[in-house]
């Protein structure tokens, strides 16, 4: 089977005309350039099998490839740490006070709307039905009920510092 071959006008790669929407570029390049459905790549011997590229990018297209793969990764425990410093330091005596009553060795807890992608978000308090997490996506502590130990009933996307988030919580509205 001869399939047409043409070559990209942008990384100068072979590639087989049939697998780009564009005349003059290959799938990756025409992907990076004008947003058409990139190639799922699977390189064998240093050409894709499905579109015979040679994986070797223009530096242009290389530049809007970091830009597009620069994909959100979930807070690492020692961010988290820095983070609740940083909360602590910031505390009040009364807010302090309340903070050592309910805080917890940071551990994630399931979220079933948004939470899949990473792992969980940290809850690192407990207050009664309440907790207080770190939401990595919004980047802030928000404080939700939960029914089930591990389990964050409600999702929130506030951006709060994590002493702002005492202030939220049910029993210092109570005063109780
Ligand atoms: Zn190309
Ligand atoms: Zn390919």
């Amino acid at each position: 089977m001869n399939r047409k071959i043409n070559i990209c006008n942008e990384c100068e790669s072979k590639y087989f005309a049939d697998t780009s929407k564009m005349m003059q570029l290959c799938p990756d390049c025409s992907h990076f350039l004008y947003g058409y459905p990139n190639c799922v790549h699977e390189f064998k011997n240093e050409r894709c099998t499905n579109c015979y590229w040679n994986g070797k990018s223009s530096v242009y297209v290389n530049i809007l490839r970091e830009k597009t793969t620069d994909k959100w990764t979930p807070i690492s425990i020692s961010e988290l740490q820095k983070l609740i410093e940083l909360g602590v330091s910031k505390m009040t005596s009364e807010q302090l006070k309340i903070w050592s009553d309910i805080l917890v060795k940071p551990k994630k807890w399931q979220e079933k709307d948004y939470g899949k992608e990473g792992g969980g978000f940290w809850v690192v308090a407990i207050d009664r039905e309440e907790t207080i997490w770190y939401n990595d996506i919004e980047e802030g502590f928000n404080i939700s009920k939960f029914s089930t130990v591990g389990e964050i009933d409600e999702y929130w996307d506030e951006q709060d510092e994590l002493q702002w988030t005492i202030n939220k919580l049910k029993r210092h509205h109570n005063k109780v």
